[in-house]
């Protein structure tokens, strides 16, 4: 399609919107744009190249499914997942569109088949592997085809810096010598200011825009509570707030992932491990019943989540400290990308940070790569120990201004923590350190503290110091939290000489010269999944969605429930399972609930719920109706 391009301003608007809109409504069944994505599709569709930064959720798809949609030829869209590619594919399936996918899984005579529609100019969208698209017969096969455009997705790929460094993404630079006339977007959910550049670097977007949407997930609600036994603490937040729901919890070891998945399940929840060290069959296995099945909980390692593009992940839950802030927010970024209400949930302790520490002193990287690492870990403990809002805190670290100084979705804006003057107390628990050598870890260092004359504690003589029995007034639990502060504050340190040993900073002295003051956070009760004021905020919760239908958000989806909304979630698993595609490829949550709430009664009335576009009411339509029907009264 030719266009004029940008020069048009609220003509080109005029001349184009309502064909993208249209598509949008017919194919996808969404009523309206959001944030950037009218703009992209907008300039992408005028031939335009660009940067789309956007998180995880944010709806980047549809930035280059449109486009592919509305300008003649096909869209070649490069993936690094098969797993992700083969989830798309079969989602544009349902919704009508012309799409298919070439990678290594294909037999020689699919491919050939799929190759052939492309050069007959019947495919709207064609998601490929970057290793194949790079081979010189495909690169071939293209210059033969009409390509509506190439969209790079998960473009931090070809950073060698990030995380996820995919050397077959360098190779992408060629697109832009041997097809100038064909936009490029690129797209990614990591925002830093290093990756970006790369990206605009090797991928030859020089000239072009970037799109930057705002970082912030709203329906993430934001918790960090005091670890105790984060096992019990895990299993009541689950069974008191996840009933049923889909989530990710992450370990940092293998044995963890392992121990935890069984105490799930034993406790009676769908749990499974992942990690790099099993079958890779059964870790297969594994990820798509996570994927597949409604309310199954995946215990993984880091190695699981990236390409995840389920959108009904209703909770993250962390058990172990992860090693920084980017970390944290792209792991909990994973849940909730449907939009609805979704948890990031941490227990951390005291031990979290000596280990990380310990992580870091023992990894083999030069000193300048260990400073980044420590810095970046203080940054995530500092997060861990605020008494302001968490989102602030978070939007603040990537440079993104927060509009208000609280979000009213974050554990310390709905129950703010109390503070109190600690500075005698961490004026006792400094000496004691240091009267002691600096050679101790916390538990040795709390029974001294207490008064408590262990066979250690008389073996040392540190019975006969003065800070013996100094601190009773506060107990063992109240201790371990002021010690797991005064690092965070910076005020003692993991030795990295003697494993577990907390040593004085500079700032300490200023402590105990009585310069600085030291405001300690009041500390979680025990009980009740460790949540300050749990019931209270559950009731909150109900109040904070209430945007939703009353009480579907989060609502069971156990076989026993026989409201609408659990009709419609069996059938949609049996409709999932019959087609051999995951549960949201068919419907997702929102349109259950949609359908739920509104309880249409002919095609017309559920063609208006978000999420049914022309194919879907096809399809399913009158089998929706149905269920609607027998629902009634
Ligand atoms: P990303 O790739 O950025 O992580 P997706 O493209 O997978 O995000 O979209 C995330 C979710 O948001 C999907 O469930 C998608 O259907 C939904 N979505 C995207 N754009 C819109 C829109 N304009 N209106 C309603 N829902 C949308
Ligand atoms: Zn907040």
């Amino acid at each position: 399609m030719n266009r004029a391009g940008f020069a048009g301003g609220s003509n080109c608007e005029r001349n184009i919107a309502p064909t993208a809109l249209s598509i949008l409504n017919s194919v996808f069944g969404l009523p309206a744009f959001r944030g950037a994505q009218a703009e992209i599709v907008r300039h992408v569709t005028d031939g335009g190249d660009c940067l789309v930064l956007m998180p995880t959720g944010g709806g980047k798809s549809l930035c280059y499914q449109l486009p592919s949609l509305l300008r003649e030829g096909c869209g070649i869209v490069v993936s690094p997942l098969i797993a992700l590619m083969r989830d798309q594919v079969a989602g544009l399936l349902d919704a009508g569109v012309k799409a298919a996918v070439l990678n290594s899984t294909l037999s020689w005579e699919a491919a050939a088949a799929v190759e052939h529609r492309l050069l007959a100019g019947d495919l709207d969208l064609l998601y490929i592997a970057p290793e194949r698209l790079l081979t010189p017969r495909c690169l071939s096969l293209m210059t033969r085809a009409r390509l509506a455009l190439f969209a790079i997705d998960e473009a931090h790929c070809v950073s060698q810096w990030g995380h996820d460094f995919r050397p077959e993404y360098i190779g992408l630079s060629v697109l832009a010598e041997r097809f100038p006339n064909v936009p490029r977007i690129a797209l990614t959910a990591t925002a830093d200011e290093l990756t970006r550049g790369e990206i605009v670097a090797r991928l030859k977007l020089g000239g072009a825009p970037s799109f930057v949407a705002s970082f912030d997930r709203p329906n993430i609600r934001y918790e960090i509570i005091e670890k105790q036994n984060a096992r019990s603490q895990l299993q009541a937040f689950i069974a008191e707030r996840h009933a049923g729901h889909a989530g990710i919890v992450y370990c940092l070891s293998r044995a963890r992932v392992e121990d935890t998945a069984a105490s799930l399940a034993n406790a009676g929840i769908a749990a499974l491990a992942y990690h790099a060290g099993m079958d890779a069959t059964v870790r297969a296995r594994h990820q798509d019943r996570f994927i597949n099945e409604d309310g199954v909980v995946i215990v993984a390692t880091i190695a699981f989540g990236m390409g995840i593009d389920k959108p009904d992940v209703r909770f993250v839950a962390h058990l172990d400290l992860p090693k920084s802030i980017e970390a944290y927010y792209q792991e909990t970024g994973r849940a909730g990308r449907d939009g609805k209400p979704a948890d990031a949930w941490m227990t951390y302790g005291l031990a979290d940070i000596v280990q990380q520490r310990r992580l870091i002193d023992e990894s083999a990287g030069a000193d300048a790569f260990k400073r980044v690492s420590v810095a970046k870990l203080d940054a995530l403990v500092s997060l861990c120990e605020t008494t302001g809002c968490r989102r602030v805190r978070l939007l603040d670290y990537f440079g993104e201004a927060s509009g208000a100084p609280n979000c009213g979705n974050c554990d310390n804006c709905l129950s703010p923590p109390r503070v109190w003057d600690g500075t005698v107390i961490a004026q006792k628990a400094l000496s004691c350190v240091y009267r002691t050598g600096q050679r101790f870890g916390a538990v040795y260092l709390i029974d001294v503290l207490i008064g408590r004359s262990s066979e250690r504690v008389v073996q040392f003589g540190h019975d006969r110091l003065s800070v013996f029995g100094v601190g009773a007034e506060l107990n063992e639990r109240q201790w371990r939290a002021v010690m797991r502060q005064l690092v965070a504050l910076g005020h003692l340190q993991p030795d990295s000489e003697a494993f577990g040993a907390l040593k004085l900073t500079a700032s300490a002295r200023g402590v105990l010269k009585g310069e600085s003051d030291v405001m300690l956070r009041e500390e979680t009760p025990p009980g009740s999944g460790g949540m300050r004021g749990g019931k209270a905020k559950n009731a909150r919760r109900g109040a904070a969605s209430s945007s939703a239908s009353p009480g579907s958000s989060f609502a069971s989806n156990k076989a026993e429930d026989t409201s609408l909304l659990g009709v419609l979630r069996v059938w949609r698993s049996d409709m999932a399972r019959k087609r051999g595609v995951p549960a949201y490829v068919v419907l997702h949550d929102a349109t259950l609930e949609g359908i739920a709430s509104s309880r249409p009664k002919t095609l017309d009335q559920l063609r208006a719920v978000a999420g049914i576009g022309d194919k879907k009411l096809e399809r399913y339509g009158h089998a929706l109706l149905l269920l609607v029907r027998s629902k009634a009264g």
